[in-house]
C-alpha cells in the first residue's frame, strides 16, 4: 500500500488547493513539504533549513525529513524544488542532530535538552532513533549552570536577563519527582544569571494536583505543555508513560494548571487521528489552555513511520480542513499561534485571516 500522498503534487495542484480553501500558497506548500519530507540528501536523516520562499522577503526555519525517495520535494542547487520547480531559496541547511541547546526568537526563547532526549525511545514516530546525538543528562544546579554559562559566552550575553522563557524539551522523566527536581535545579541555576522569566517543560508525567503545586512552589512562573500527541491508538503510537494520559485527565490537569497560575497547553501531531477525532479532542482541551497549543504536522522518517499516518491524512485536504475547523474552535479563546513556537504548524503566515506574528526563526 502506498502511504505517501505524492502523486500529482506540483505547484499547480497546491495553488488550486490554496484557492479552494482560501489559504495562502506559502502555507499549503510548507504543510505539504512537512507532510511529504524531501528526497534523500547527503545522508542526512533530517535537516534544519532556513528558506526564503519565492516572492517572500522573510526567512523561515523548517526542519524536514530527507528520507522519501518518492517525494516531489527536493533540495538542489541551493533551492527547495517542488516537482522540478524552485519554490524557495535555501539560505542555510544543517544536519538536525539532537543538540543540547538551541535558541528561538533571537535568544528570547532558550530550549535545553538537559535530560538526554536522544536516549528516550518508545513513540513510534520519534526521530531520536535516526538522529545523531549531541546531548547529555545534567542533574544538579551546578551542572546546569555550566551549560547556561557556556550559552551566555557563546552568544556574548552578559546574563540571562533578556530571556523570557527557558524550555526543557526532554520528555523523558519517568516520575513526577524527577521532573520537578530537574526544573527546580534549573530555576536555581538560571537565577544565578538574572533570569526572571518562565520555565517551560514538555511532559506528561506531571498529573496530580499535589505535584503541580510543588512545581509551582519550587520552580516559580511555569508553563507546562502536556505531550498529548494524539487521541486514538495511543498505546500503539506512544511510549507507556505518555499513552496512559487520557483526554479527560488532560483536561483536568489543564484546569488545575489554570487554578495554580501555571500556563498549560499541549502538543498534538496532526495526521495521526481521523479528522473528526482530532477536532473533537482539541475542542475539548481548547477552553482549558493558557496559550495556543503546539499542533505539528506529522512527519515520517521512514516507510515504517509513514504507516502511522491516518488514512484520511494521506490527502492534503485533511490538514486544510483541520486548520479551518481549529480556527473556529479557538475563536472564543482569542488565542493564536506564533511563528517561533512551532516549525511545522498548520499555520505559517496566516491564522483565521490574520497574520501570524514572527520572528520565523
Ligand atoms: S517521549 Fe516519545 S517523542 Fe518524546 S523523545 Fe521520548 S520517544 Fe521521542
Amino acid at each position: 500500500m502506498n502511504h505517501t500522498m505524492t502523486t500529482g503534487l506540483n505547484g499547480e495542484s497546491l495553488q488550486a488547493l490554496a484557492v479552494q480553501h482560501g489559504v495562502p500558497y506559502l502555507d499549503v506548500a510548507l504543510i505539504a513539504a512537512n507532510s511529504e519530507g524531501a528526497r534523500p540528501l547527503q545522508g542526512y536523516p533530517r535537516a534544519r533549513m532556513q528558506l526564503r520562499p519565492n516572492g517572500s522577503s522573510e526567512t523561515w526555519q523548517i526542519i524536514l525529513p530527507f528520507d522519501n525517495a518518492q517525494s516531489p520535494f527536493e533540495v538542489i542547487d541551493g533551492s527547495l524544488q517542488l516537482a522540478g520547480e524552485s519554490i524557495a531559496d535555501v539560505v542555510a541547511l544543517e544536519n538536525d542532530d539532537v543538540v543540547l541547546t538551541y535558541l528561538r526568537a533571537g535568544g528570547r526563547s532558550i530550549t535545553l535538552n538537559t535530560h538526554s532526549r536522544s536516549k528516550c525511545t518508545g513513540c513510534l514516530f520519534c526521530p531520536n532513533v535516526i538522529e545523531d546525538a549531541a546531548d547529555e543528562t545534567l542533574a544538579t544546579a551546578d551542572q546546569l549552570s555550566e551549560v547556561l554559562e557556556w550559552l551566555m559566552a557563546d552568544n556574548g550575553w552578559p546574563d540571562l536577563g533578556h530571556a523570557e522563557v527557558i524550555t526543557v524539551c526532554s520528555g523523558c522523566f519517568h516520575y513526577p519527582g524527577m521532573a520537578i527536581d530537574h526544573m527546580a535545579a534549573l530555576r536555581i541555576a538560571a537565577d544565578r544569571y538574572g533570569f526572571t522569566g518562565r520555565l517551560h517543560l514538555l511532559s506528561s508525567v506531571l498529573r496530580d494536583r499535589d505535584d503541580l503545586e510543588r512545581l509551582r512552589e519550587k520552580c516559580g512562573p511555569f508553563h507546562l505543555t502536556l505531550t498529548m500527541e494524539c487521541f486514538e491508538r495511543r498505546s500503539l503510537l506512544l511510549k507507556d508513560t505518555k499513552a496512559s494520559l487520557t483526554l479527560e485527565r488532560a483536561g483536568e490537569i489543564l484546569e488545575d494548571c489554570r487554578d495554580l497560575d501555571i500556563i498549560g497547553d499541549f502538543t498534538y501531531v496532526a495526521g495521526l487521528d481521523s479528522l473528526e477525532t482530532a477536532v473533537n479532542g482539541i475542542a475539548h482541551l481548547a477552553p482549558r489552555v493558557g496559550t495556543f497549543p503546539r499542533i505539528q504536522v506529522f512527519q515520517a522518517h521512514n516507510d515504517y513511520m509513514r504507516r502511522a499516518r491516518h488514512r484520511e491524512a494521506e490527502d492534503l485536504n485533511y490538514y486544510l480542513d483541520l486548520r479551518s475547523a481549529l480556527e473556529t474552535v479557538f475563536a472564543p479563546t482569542g488565542l493564536a499561534p506564533r511563528s517561533w513556537e512551532n516549525y511545522r504548524p498548520l499555520w505559517y503566515s496566516e491564522f483565521a485571516g490574520s497574520p501570524v506574528p514572527g520572528p520565523r526563526v
